[in-house]
């Protein structure tokens, strides 16, 4: 599945440059820091690929990346940046609803959450937009190196808590770290069953 070329597609900035939803996808978001970048590199094997994302004008894109045949990881960045001015905010949020709710090809949304930190705020609010819009989600905890047992099984206990509010949630959460590979090889099986 991830075996092909992954290649950034283009950003996306307005309803009306989505590229064609002629394949399936599956979407990523998370607050930024979070390793959402890192993530999709570890799952696509490339070093700089999900970069992009995190160049300044690229944070208020959906970024399309196409991952080896017939399918594309959605990279929304943007949640939870506090600095950027109202209008700006207020417009990346128009296009993320309309993106979500009219996106027939979005087959998931990972929703990444720092292990260290568990749900915070602007997590619970992405997942109330995507129970809105009827996207069904998964949680993926991210840098459970950084994490002892104990605290990954309290950080757990809290995400399931939150993710018993949303009607929108899969239950099944995925521990990860990049950085030690833990989790990769899992999550990509899941997104493989989904496109
Ligand atoms: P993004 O803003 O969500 O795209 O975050 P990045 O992917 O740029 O990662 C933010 C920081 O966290 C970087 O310094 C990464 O090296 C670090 N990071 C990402 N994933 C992991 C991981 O699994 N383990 C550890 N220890 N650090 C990570």
């Amino acid at each position: 599945l991830f075996a092909g070329q992954t290649e950034f597609v283009k950003g996306v900035v307005a309803m009306s440059g989505l590229p064609d939803a002629d394949r399936m996808e599956v979407c990523f978001a998370g607050r930024s820091n979070v390793g959402k970048s890192t993530l999709i590199n570890a799952l696509t094997g490339h070093k700089a690929l999900a970069r992009a994302s995190n160049t300044p004008g690229r944070t208020q894109e959906i970024n399309f990346f196409t991952a080896g045949e017939g399918h594309y990881l959605v990279d929304l960045p943007g949640y939870g940046y506090a600095n950027a001015p109202l209008p700006i905010v207020e417009k990346w949020q128009r296009l993320l609803k309309q993106y979500l709710s009219g996106r027939q090809t979005l087959r998931r949304a990972f929703v990444l959450i720092d292990a260290r930190h568990g749900v915070k705020k602007v997590d619970h609010e992405i997942m109330s937009l995507l129970d809105s819009s009827a996207v069904t989600f998964q949680c993926v905890l991210t840098k459970v190196d950084k994490v002892k047992l104990v605290d990954r099984e309290k950080v757990l206990d809290q995400v399931r808590g939150e993710l018993s509010k949303h009607p929108a949630a899969f239950p099944e959460v995925v521990m990860t770290s990049s950085e030690k590979g833990d989790g990769i090889e899992t999550l990509r099986a899941i997104i493989a069953t989904l496109v």
